[in-house]
């Protein structure tokens, strides 16, 4: 039956669910308080071009698919190249190009940690076995209901790994090298757990990063949501940015109109909600959890040279890097010696930085805005912090050669974005559905409210929240 529905947010998440609610008849009206893209933006400034946060693009398949489910050529809106190295890791004194593809990542690891050989092929035999499953499973559709924990597929695809084991356990236990160690521990934050969670499914971000190839949208990263707002909008979904929703009215269980800044009520019969699911308690009276997941800080700068030493992707592992772990996830405070991830996209992008100049972007994982972090106090020292990890790797950085410098903390996506104290993916993770789960899509009290985004199944990241937007539509 077609509805009016209403989308608040146009992040991915939000015009992947307009589209494919436009997709099943309905009427869509899609209200963004900024621009399009959310946190898959783009950041211009003084010649340089620099992808505000998400960069390591990998599944582009369910990207692909929104084009072809809606009868288009994927090619006439998006443009993907791949990348070889997927990633160089400094480590040690040492720069390590991981290679595209399964076969060259195990001769790379008979060459570097040969005493892990052995695990990483069975490692990858049980991974090949399962990623098939996840199509059928997490990909496919949320889980909310227990008894849908017995889905056969589900057990098979959780049966490999030992899922009593937290997740460094199990990279304990199959890696000795601290080379593999440090590349698989940060695995889980991508979806906002710490590698003490049970996260096993977290190592198919390293197998399909291999298997499907790492790439680099043509553009910059914000080229993905501009293709889906350019779909959105054709298909005749109307876009409405600069317009803050502030609130929801609700009446006989289900919610009847979102209100605007402004003081207009936009009233529709179903509503997906883009903004952060847990931060969204708010609007409905409702108490917050205790604890937030993770967050990130980045340091975007604009540098007048070039740094061949660099990749499009590389990842800084200090020495220290099982204490900044600890720190990070025991202490919950920001490393003093973090894993710095640095992206580079001149390296493969001519387009982004003036000529002979570089747009960097460095990347920390760190605990979100929590009560005992003073982040406008903290923000000097974990920029420091963050160069001199890449100082001591020899990438150096005068302050004279910066042309624009750009801080994001976890205060940032809490004003910017609405997100529950500037995490990224929601509650911590013992808020976890079944100990697994994101929170689930679906209001448990007003039946017209469905949630979209990294904050809800099936998790954080671009493709996730992709398809999250698919399981919104269909639950509309
Ligand atoms: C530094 C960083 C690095 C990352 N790296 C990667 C990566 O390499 N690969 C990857 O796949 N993912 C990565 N991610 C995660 C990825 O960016 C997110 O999971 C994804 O962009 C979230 O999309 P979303 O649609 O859920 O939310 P958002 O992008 O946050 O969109 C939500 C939208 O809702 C709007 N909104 C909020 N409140 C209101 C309101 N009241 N009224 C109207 N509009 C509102 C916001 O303005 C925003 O546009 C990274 C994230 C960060 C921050």
């Amino acid at each position: 039956m077609k509805k009016s529905v209403v989308i608040v947010g146009a992040g991915l998440g939000g015009l992947s669910a307009a589209i494919h609610c436009r997709l099943n008849g309905h009427d869509v009206v899609l209200l963004e308080q900024g621009r399009v893209g959310g946190k898959a933006g783009r950041i211009a400034e003084g010649g340089y071009t620099l992808d505000p946060g998400p960069s390591i693009i990998i599944l582009t398949e369910i990207y692909k698919k929104v084009f072809r489910d809606a009868g288009r050529n994927p090619d006439d809106y998006l443009q993907f190249e791949r990348l070889n190295p997927i990633t160089r890791v400094m480590f040690r004194g040492e720069s390590i190009d991981i290679p595209d593809g399964y076969e060259a990542a195990q001769r790379l690891i008979d060459q570097v940690a040969p005493e892990d050989s052995k695990e990483f092929a069975i490692m990858w035999a049980k991974l090949s076995k399962i990623a098939p499953l996840v199509e059928k499973t997490v990909f496919a559709h949320p889980y909310d209901k227990p008894w849908q924990l017995a889905d056969p597929s589900l057990i098979k695809f959780a049966l490999p790994f030992d899922v009593r084991k937290t997740y460094k356990e199990l990279v304990d236990g199959m890696f000795k090298s601290s080379l593999l160690r440090a590349f698989f521990y940060g695995f889980p934050s991508y979806g906002g757990q710490s590698y003490r969670s049970k996260a096993p499914g977290a190592l198919l971000i390293p197998y399909f990063m291999l298997q499907d190839g790492v790439w680099y949208p043509k553009g910059g990263v914000a080229a993905i949501p501009e293709a889906f707002a350019r779909l959105a909008t054709e298909l005749g979904v109307e876009i409405r940015t600069g317009t803050q929703v502030v609130g929801f009215e609700s009446a006989d269980g289900r919610v009847r109109s979102a209100v605007l800044a402004s003081g207009e009520k936009v009233s529709g019969e179903a509503f997906v909600c883009n903004r952060d699911r847990v931060q969204t308690q708010t609007w409905l009276g409702r108490t917050l959890p205790s604890k937030p997941s993770y967050s990130y800080f980045t340091v975007h700068m604009g540098v007048r040279r070039e740094f061949p030493e660099l990749k499009h992707h590389t990842l800084f592992v200090p020495d220290e890097f099982e204490s900044g772990f600890e720190q990070l996830y025991e202490e919950r405070v920001f490393p003093s010696s973090p894993i710095v991830y640095l992206n580079n996209s001149s390296d493969t992008d001519s387009a982004v930085a003036p000529p002979g100049c570089s747009n960097l972007f460095a990347v920390v994982t760190s605990p979100a805005n929590e009560d005992h972090l003073d982040w406008p106090a903290l923000t000097d020292s974990c920029v420091q912090r963050t160069l001199q990890v890449m100082s001591k790797a020899g990438v150096s950085i005068e302050p004279s050669e910066i042309e624009m410098q750009r801080v994001q903390t976890p205060v940032y996506f809490e004003q910017e974005h609405g997100n529950f104290r500037g995490s990224l993916y929601g509650a911590d993770e013992k808020h976890r559905l079944f100990g697994m789960f994101p929170w689930s899509n679906r209001d448990p009290e007003f039946r017209n409210l469905l949630y979209v985004g990294g904050s809800v199944q099936p998790g954080a990241g671009l493709p996730m929240v992709t398809l999250s937007g698919k399981f919104a539509a269909q639950m509309v």
